[in-house]
């Protein structure tokens, strides 16, 4: 069985987990409140809870409902069944540290589609109003913190008693265990990956599927949708379109091929990526801002191209290792390391480092595009509040911390190699700077 080992101190490793587990889920209400009931002032939320404490919290915190319980188990079924009914084409992941590969069926853009076309039709031909949503999305969100709690349970119970690959261990501590997780690849039977289905197609679909609601709620109060709701929405869709273009990718990815299935990727897949992710919207909602055409567009291009140049870096990685390091990169023969190291069941394997392209300016440049695209759909709120930019800055903080993660990772595996790659690309993120 394989083990998980600790990237940062135990002391910091353990505050963070423990500030997690018990911030994020108030730190979703407070969120939900602030945009929707607090005309997204940060100040109102906090001159409220100073004169009310923790009986303030409870008193907005809405319980989980019916109606609520039934739109997440509609969407969720839903999900689940275009996972597994829907064709596509037979896909191997990355080899695991113990030598499994997973294989998958890649069918998340015919999802993504199908989804998008149903939700629409059902608000066009009048069956189902997807403003419902917004109406009850503190319940939607309090029901989702402590249904998904309790498929976390599950996940680590299924880690200890039934777990689906060799891709599985304890760290013999128990907040560990279902904080960061005990099985890389849970399935149910042999089919149903419980990752694709939290990561992708519950957690990235709600994203696109809040960003439509958020769209028509906006409609049904002003009878219009204002040039920041439109630019806001259009670039969160491009976005979520690219991921699932791209889907098969991220199952090469740490989310996927590194973080095991626990609180830290599911619960924050299920919970804080339909919350937090799409909170821009949300607060747009209720505080429209008129851009005019002109700024409107150029927030537009800038986060478009943002989108792509981040699409482009994960496209170079992954056409790099496909063809084994026989393609062009930016019109020339990549600059590459070949780096061996040994499987945890004693295999030496051999994988490819590109040092040219993208991943010759800095070891995780993707990072930028991906942090300047999320600010180019938080600034149509322009500054009237700070809570429009939480997601960026919770954005750098998660992959600033990530992108230590996977040095230390890959330094860790490649050994010599890495420290080769770092001599020829010495920046972590940005060139020139960090
Ligand atoms: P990736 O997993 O795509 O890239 C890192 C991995 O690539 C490393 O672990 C290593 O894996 C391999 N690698 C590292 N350097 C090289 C190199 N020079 N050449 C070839 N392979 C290399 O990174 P992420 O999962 O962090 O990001 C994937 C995408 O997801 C990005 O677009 C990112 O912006 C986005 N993202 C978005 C987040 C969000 O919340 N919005 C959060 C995280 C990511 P190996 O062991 O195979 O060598």
């Amino acid at each position: 069985m394989a083990e998980t080992k600790l990237v940062h101190s135990p002391l910091l490793t353990y505050a963070s987990m423990l500030t997690l587990l018990s911030f994020t889920p108030p730190f979703v209400i407070l969120m939900w409140y602030t945009n929707v009931h607090a005309d997204g002032s940060i100040l109102k939320t906090f001159n409220y809870l100073r004169e009310n404490g923790l009986q303030g919290l409870i008193n907005i915190w809405p319980k989980p409902t019916a109606i609520a319980g039934k739109l997440i188990i509609c969407y969720a079924l839903f999900e689940a069944a275009l996972q597994l009914l829907l064709p596509g084409k037979r896909v191997e992941g990355p080899i695991s540290p113990t030598g499994h590969r997973p294989v998958y069926k890649a069918n998340g853009m015919q999802a993504y589609a199908v989804t998008l076309i149903t939700y629409i039709s059902l608000w066009w031909f009048g069956i189902f109003n997807p403003a419902i949503v917004y109406d009850h999305l503190g319940e939607i969100f309090s029901t989702l913190i402590f249904g998904s709690l309790i498929f976390c349970f599950f996940l680590y119970i299924k880690g200890h008693v039934a777990p689906s690959s060799t891709d599985s261990g304890s760290s013999g501590n128990i907040i560990v265990d279902f904080y960061w997780g005990m099985e890389l690849y849970p399935r149910i039977g042999k089919h149903f990956d419980i990752k694709v289905f939290t990561n992708c197609r519950f957690g990235m679909m709600s994203w696109a599927v809040l960003a439509v609601t958020y769209c028509i709620k906006q409609h049904e109060e002003y009878g219009r949708v204002s040039d920041s709701m439109l630019v806001n929405t259009i670039l969160m869709l491009v976005y979520v379109t690219k991921f699932f273009w791209w889907e098969a990718g991220y199952w090469n990815t740490m989310d996927i091929a590194h973080d095991r299935a626990g609180f830290y990727i599911c619960w924050g897949c299920l919970v804080w990526v339909p919350s937090i992710y799409t909170s821009p919207g949300m607060y747009l909602v209720k505080q429209p801002v008129h851009l005019g055409l002109q700024l409107a567009l150029y927030i537009l291009v800038a986060g478009l191209l943002c989108i792509y140049i981040n699409y482009d870096c994960d496209r170079q990685r992954q056409e790099f290792r496909r063809t084994n390091g026989k393609c062009t990169v930016w019109g020339k023969t990549p600059s590459k390391i070949v780096a061996t190291y040994t499987t945890t069941s004693g295999e030496k394997k051999t994988s490819l480092l590109l040092t040219s392209g993208w991943w010759g300016l800095a070891r995780h440049f993707h990072y930028v595009p991906e942090i300047l695209a999320a600010f180019f759909w938080s600034v149509p709120a322009l500054f009237n509040h700070f809570i429009p930019y939480f997601y960026v800055v919770f954005l750098m903080i998660l992959l600033f911390d990530r992108a230590k993660r996977d040095d230390d990772r890959c330094k860790a595996k490649y050994g010599k190699y890495w420290k080769l790659y770092c001599e020829k690309v010495p920046y972590r993120i940005i060139p020139g700077i960090y």
